[in-house]
């Protein structure tokens, strides 16, 4: 393992953020067919932003849709990457303060599941309680259905209680990075063993 800090680590911690932004791209798709709640989310944005005297712009209402015909979460750099593959370039500081703008207004969600990690945005309007399962390595996500779990917590909740987003994560390990991790314990075993075999020679007495 290289040293924290080192460049190698640097290159390492690199190469897993690329990794994982490819494994959100991949997972990200434009389906036609989605778009439920676009409409409502439309208006409840342009009665925002007319209230705080803003444009509806076409770069925001592109980015509105483009949210809402997407089937996973996504973090603000696959959308941006996906928002340029569909238009013109727009840079990444747009993207990102419309998400944040998306969230004020309450048409987008936002969580974060590891503190200081990647914050991950999805469309919030008519969207059915769910939760996801994350691996903690990549970042991979995956929608998981939790109907069961959404009564019963729903059950608790105070009746006066405003429900405005509701998360439940699963995290762990996919199998890759489940099996890449095994590995590198393993190596470091290895590697601390030879260490320990190689300190036991040079203070064993020299035979004449
Ligand atoms: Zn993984």
């Amino acid at each position: 393992m290289a040293p924290v800090g080192s460049i190698e680590s640097k290159r390492m911690k690199q190469d897993e953020i690329q990794h994982r932004r490819d494994k959100i791209i991949d997972k990200l798709h434009l389906k036609d067919d989605l778009g439920d709640g676009l409409e409502e989310a439309t208006d409840i944005l342009q009665k925002y932003l007319k209230e705080r005297h803003m444009n509806v712009t076409p770069e925001r209402q592109f980015i509105l849709w483009t949210i809402y015909h997407l089937d996973a979460p996504f973090d603000v750099d696959a959308l941006h990457q996906l928002v340029c593959q569909h238009r013109t370039q727009v840079c990444r500081a747009t993207v990102y303060n419309n998400l944040i703008l998306f969230t004020e207004a309450g048409v987008v969600s936002r969580f974060q599941p590891f503190p200081n990690g990647t914050q991950y945005f999805e469309k919030n309007i008519r969207q059915k309680p769910h939760g996801y399962q994350i691996c903690r390595r990549c970042g991979s996500i995956k929608v998981i259905a939790t109907d069961v779990a959404s009564e019963l917590i729903g059950a608790q909740l105070n009746k006066t209680f405003h429900l405005s987003q509701f998360c439940i994560y699963a995290l762990g390990l996919c199998k890759t990075c489940y099996n890449t991790e095994r590995r590198e314990v393993k190596e470091k075993d290895k590697l601390k063993q030879r260490e320990k075999d190689s300190q036991k020679k040079s203070a064993s007495p020299k035979k004449k």
